[in-house]
């Protein structure tokens, strides 16, 4: 009988542990390589928008200035291709899913405030050094101006 093929299977089966998970009271767990979704460090992020520019989808949304990204999950289909074409490798691609969102609208990101200003005294660092650099080459030149004029 056909059946009697499957008795030794069975029985096999019944003293092996279950390949079921107890989720969600036991914390899923997801393939090493698995694309679950989007993450990124934000205040590792100079806003560059390469990561938007990658985008096929155009799920992504970078402001410099106010140090936010923005990602509409809806649209994501999680390729990847923004993780790889940042160049401060702070995207990833993480096996887990995000909690289910009941509205179409993207996630912001702001940078702390301590990025924020670690940012502004870098940018005011270099424009005062730029100035310098400009006020000297401007001495530089008068002072070789005034030395072709006494001659
Ligand atoms: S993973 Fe792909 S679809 Fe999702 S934001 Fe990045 S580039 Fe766009
Ligand atoms: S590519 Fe990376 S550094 Fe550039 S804006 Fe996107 S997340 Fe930020």
């Amino acid at each position: 009988m056909a059946v009697m093929k499957f008795v030794p299977e069975a029985l096999k089966n019944l003293f092996k542990p279950p390949v079921t998970t107890s989720y969600p009271f036991e914390p899923a767990v997801y393939p090493e390589r698995a694309r679950g979704h989007i993450s990124i460090d934000i205040d590792d992020c100079i806003g560059c928008g390469m990561c938007v520019r990658a985008c096929p989808l155009g799920a992504l949304k970078v402001d410099k200035n106010a140090g936010t990204w923005e990602i509409d999950r809806f649209d994501c289909v999680v390729c990847g291709y923004c993780a790889e074409k940042c160049p401060k490798k702070c995207l990833h691609v993480n096996p887990g899913y995000q909690t289910p969102e009941r509205e179409k609208e993207g996630v912001l990101y702001k940078k702390s405030e301590e990025a924020l200003k670690a940012e502004a005294e870098k940018k005011a660092e270099a424009a005062r050094k730029a100035a310098e650099a400009k006020a000297a080459m401007e001495a530089k030149k008068k002072a070789e101006e005034a030395a072709k004029a006494e001659e």
